[in-house]
């Protein structure tokens, strides 16, 4: 695999920087102004650090790089101002990122690993032949170019781009660390979230750390054949286990959870699917305010057989939710003309 010729610097956690910067940079003041250059004011480059010394800026500038993404396409919806960015990584894969603008926020919804070992058959991030994960500076640095690219603060960021999070978990950890931080990229716990399709052991690590971020769990069915089909790698998490998992997840982080139910024509799109539902969620005491369901017609994404709903099967299977006491709410899809809509993310731009 093609390597970096030098580190790059967001992979090293600002708490490390103290002894990893030590040989470069004599006075620990200086640290602090470094990391305040590369996460609160995100500058591209060492020689823009301009309260540093001449020399320091030169070390810096031949031990690390700032950036590590090539090059970068963008996508403007005109559905909708939804921006889909698609990162060149340095060993040449790409990585995709999306902005979603409304009234109130902005949020980005961004990748952890290139391509997805998990391989749901709806989603055609599943289908590109996982490569490797990403580091945590490339991650973050998704974040800081839209930022600088927007030139406005980002308020929210969705862990639901291409790659299962709990696969990459320390990384994922170590990126989140720096995007509560206040010191860092300051954005409220409350507004990150992280989808997985479940890692029960990694659910309750994301817990025990008590980040305090928000959970989503890629539901997807409601019995475990069903979900085995269309979420082959699904790690032997049974949905019942999934389901009191999540109860824990809320009880320990007194956070929120959102239950992810993708719907497709004629598979899980039924009355008796959303009864089925409901049942599973009041068996594991999840009918509470700090729930959430989300359902997401299905968008159409290249290389499967799957076709949306109709729109009155989506309302009555909301309608059954509502009735049975759950908080439900229908996912509006963003950037469908861009390939940025959910499930729609593994399109390789050219
Ligand atoms: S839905 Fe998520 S976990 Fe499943 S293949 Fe797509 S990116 Fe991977």
């Amino acid at each position: 695999m093609k390597t970096l010729r030098k580190p790059f610097i967001l992979d090293v956690e600002p708490k490390q920087l103290y002894s990893v910067l030590k040989p470069l940079v004599v006075e620990e003041y200086r640290i602090k102004q470094i990391i305040e250059w590369l996460y609160v004011k995100k500058v591209s480059s060492f020689e823009k650090f301009s309260n540093l010394p001449k020399d320091v800026r030169g070390n810096l500038e031949s031990s690390f790089y700032v950036r590590s993404f090539q090059n970068v396409i963008k996508q403007e919806s005109i559905l909708d101002g939804t921006i889909r960015y698609t990162f060149k990584t340095y060993d040449s894969h790409y990585v995709y990122a999306v902005y979603l603008p409304t009234e109130s926020t902005k949020s980005v919804c961004i990748s952890t690993q290139i391509g997805c070992p998990v391989s749901c058959n709806f989603c055609s991030s599943g289908k590109i032949k996982f490569v490797r994960d990403l580091s945590r500076g490339e991650i973050l640095e998704q974040i800081i170019h839209i930022e600088n690219d927007r030139n406005e603060r980002v308020s929210g960021v969705l862990f639901m781009g291409m790659g299962e999070p709990f696969l990459n978990y320390n990384n994922l950890t170590s990126a989140i660390e720096s995007i509560i931080s206040k010191n860092e990229l300051n954005i409220g716990k409350r507004h990150i979230t992280v989808s997985s399709v479940g890692i029960i052991p990694a659910i309750k690590n994301l817990a025990n750390a008590m980040y305090g971020v928000r959970f989503a769990l890629s539901l997807h069915a409601t019995d475990d054949k069903q979900r085995k089909k269309i979420i082959p790698n699904n790690f032997d998490s049974k949905i019942s286990e999934l389901l009191k998992t999540c109860k824990y997840y809320l009880k320990k982080t007194n956070s929120r959870v959102t239950i992810e139910y993708v719907l497709l024509k004629g598979f899980n799109d039924t009355s008796s699917d959303a009864h089925r539902l409901a049942r599973l969620m009041r068996t594991a005491r999840l009918i509470e305010p700090s729930v959430q369901v989300n359902l997401i017609p299905y968008n159409h994404a290249n290389k499967n057989d799957y076709q949306a709903p109709e729109q009155v099967t989506v309302l009555t299977f909301k309608k059954i939710l509502k009735l049975n006491g759950i908080n439900v709410n229908i996912r509006e899809a963003k950037g469908l003309d861009i390939g940025a809509a959910c499930g729609q993310l593994g399109y390789t731009a050219k």
